[in-house]
Order: C-alpha cells, then structure tokens, then sequence
C-alpha cells in the first residue's frame, strides 16, 4: 500500500504532542500495510525537529521550504496537494492536526487532489490489509462511527482531534532520509504578518490531562480566581464557557466548545457550566468529567461521571483543601 504522509507545524521550539499522536496512528498504518511513513515538516526551514520526528516513526522528513515564516493554511493545503500530485505514488493518507489552521488547509488539499476528508477523527484503525478506518463520535459524541474510503480511493485526507490517538514512543536508534521541498508559490496572495502566542505558563488547554473550566456561574471575572486555585493545585489547564468569553471575564482562547477549543483530557472539572450541548461538542470526549452545579437538574449531570450539587464558591474550596491535605 501507499505511504502515509503527516503534516507537522514545527514553529515552537518543542514539538506538540498531538504530532507524536499522529505519528503513532501513521506508524501504525503503515506497519500493518508494509508502507513507510513521511512527516511534512513545516514552519521549520531549519529542520531543527527532523531527528524527533525520526525518532517517532518518520521514514522520510520532507522539509517544505518557504520565504515565509509561517505558512498560510491555504498556502499548505496547495503544497501539499502537490507533493501529492508530484509523488511517484499518491500518499494513502494524509494526516493534519484539528484546529484552526487545518480547518482551512485540509478541504483545501482534499479539494485540489479529489480526495474525500474525515475531519475531527478520533481513532485510526488498520483493516485487513492495512486500509485506514477512521473512528469518528459526531452529534456531541452521542454516535460513534467508523468510515472508510471508497474502494480504489487513491488518497484519503484526515484532521485528527488533540489528545485522543495513543502517541507513538520516541526510539532515538531511528533515522529518517530528509528532504527539501518548495512550498507552492502560486498559493502565496495571502501572508501571515506575525503569529502572536499568549504567554502562559500553564499547561496547553488542548494537550492537558486535566482541564478546569468555569461557566457562568462564576459571576464574573474574579470568579476565575477560584478555577485557578483549583487548577494550580491539579497541574490543570483552565477552560471556560462561551459566556464567561463574551461577558470578557476571560480570554477568547480558553473557550471550550463548539465555537472554541476542543479539547479530550482524562478529568475535566465544570463549574458553574449547564452542559449545553454547544460546550459539550468541545468537552464531550473527556475521559472523565466532575460536574459542580447548584443546580441539581443542570444538564451537565448527564454528561458527568461525577455530579457534586452545591454552590461552586463553597465546593471548590473544599476539593483544593481537600487535594492539599493529600499532598
Ligand atoms: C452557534 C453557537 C455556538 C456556541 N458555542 C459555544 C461554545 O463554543 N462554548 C460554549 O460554552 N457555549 C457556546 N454557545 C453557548 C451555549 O448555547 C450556552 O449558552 C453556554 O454554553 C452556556 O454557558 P454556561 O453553562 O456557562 O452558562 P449557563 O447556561 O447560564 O449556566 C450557568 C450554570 O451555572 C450554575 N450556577 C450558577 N451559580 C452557581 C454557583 N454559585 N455554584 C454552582 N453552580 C452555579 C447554574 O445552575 C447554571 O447551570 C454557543 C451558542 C451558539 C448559538
């Protein structure tokens, strides 16, 4: 079978995790089709994350080279689309981290080569013969669904969710070949001036194991002292709900939901959130989800493992003492 081809944002310093998850699903593949795999590195002319990639399963690192510092979305949906058409073989699938830039790059690239795209996928499994299914959980994760290509579909293209794919373990024996590749020149209209990133130092909210988030029960923005008590003492990433955004208790980029973040740690925390199903789309694939709410008939406790009914002022409090007496 074809290879198996992973796009790779390389602009921060340290690679993100969800590109070991991708490796491990590609590596995968490509082990149970006897077809190799090859990382796209972009945003990285100096290829400074090859030898990680290398060591996380990449038989070959193409280096897409570019007079830009950061690529536009569309201008790496047209390179890859035509790496794709330049390949001795079309790639079997091609494999883009979920969010905002591969929302754009992905249809982009599917469009251009006539690919069909699975987006927000949450599995990748190998059938007989190495075929890729996708495992998907549309409608707020009420339905689980596999899908795979049509038969003789030359190349599939695929978005993957953050922290939901097993990450493949770094092996630092392992090389990879390394090759340099121009991005496409007639997709550069649009350039990006500067990439402004919040400087935090807490954990990443889409790569967290745990996230506490708060709602608009918080009443307001002080509210949010209570979230981040709790969060300290957990190692925890903060999330909100679109209300606590829009009323701008809190920045727009800890939004949780259908029109934010989504995000799929092991212990998510809701407080003061009702559980519509507009923040569920983006918490629903928690592993495990505690819910605090005064209100014993909120929403939220359907979605929960744990429902704790009181007053969030009084209930956080108590599990942050609670935590440090463990400690
Ligand atoms: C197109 C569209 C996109 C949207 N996208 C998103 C999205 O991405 N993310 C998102 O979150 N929402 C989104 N929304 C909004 C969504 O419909 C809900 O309005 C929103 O999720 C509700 O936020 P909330 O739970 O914080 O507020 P509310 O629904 O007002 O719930 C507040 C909860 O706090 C509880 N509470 C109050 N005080 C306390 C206390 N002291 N202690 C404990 N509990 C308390 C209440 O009982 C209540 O259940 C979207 C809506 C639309 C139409």
């Amino acid at each position: 079978m074809a290879d198996m081809w992973v796009g790779v944002n390389g602009a921060e310093e340290a690679l993100r995790q969800v590109n070991a998850e991708m490796m491990g699903a590609a590596r995968l593949l490509a082990d149970a089709a006897g077809a190799k795999v090859t990382a796209v590195l972009y945003n990285d002319a100096s290829a400074r994350h090859a030898e990680a990639l290398a060591a996380l399963g990449a038989d070959r690192v193409a280096v897409v080279e570019s007079s830009q510092d950061a690529l536009p979305p569309e201008t790496l949906g047209r390179t890859l689309a035509r790496m794709v058409a330049d390949a001795a073989e079309a790639p079997a699938v091609v494999l883009l981290a979920d969010g905002a830039e591969a929302r754009a790059a992905a249809p982009a690239l599917a469009q251009a080569i006539g690919a069909p795209l699975f987006s927000d996928v949450v599995g990748i499994e190998a059938a007989s013969g190495g075929a890729p299914v996708f495992v998907r959980e549309p409608y707020t994760a009420k339905v689980v669904e596999r899908v795979q290509a049509a038969p003789g579909t030359a190349t599939v293209v695929a978005t993957v969710r953050r922290s939901a794919l097993a990450p493949a373990e770094a092996d630092g024996s392992r090389t990879a070949e390394v090759v340099r590749v121009p991005a496409d020149a007639t997709a550069l209209a649009r350039s990006i001036a500067e990439v402004v990133r919040a400087a935090s130092d807490r954990v990443d909210l889409t790569e967290a194991d745990v996230v506490v988030s708060g709602g608009r029960g918080l009443g307001g923005p002080e509210g949010f002292a209570v979230i981040e008590a709790l969060a300290d003492a957990l190692g925890a990433a903060i999330g909100a709900s679109r209300p606590a955004v829009d009323n701008g208790w809190i920045d727009i980029q800890y939004q949780v939901g259908q029109t934010g973040k989504t995000v799929a740690p092991a212990l998510y925390i809701a407080c003061g959130i009702s559980g519509s199903i507009q923040h569920a789309a983006g918490m629903a694939a928690s592993k495990c989800v505690v819910a605090i709410n005064k209100d014993p008939e909120a929403e939220i406790f359907a979605l929960a493992d744990y429902g704790i009914v009181a007053d969030l002022f009084e209930a956080v409090p108590l599990l942050q003492a609670e935590l440090a007496r463990r400690a």
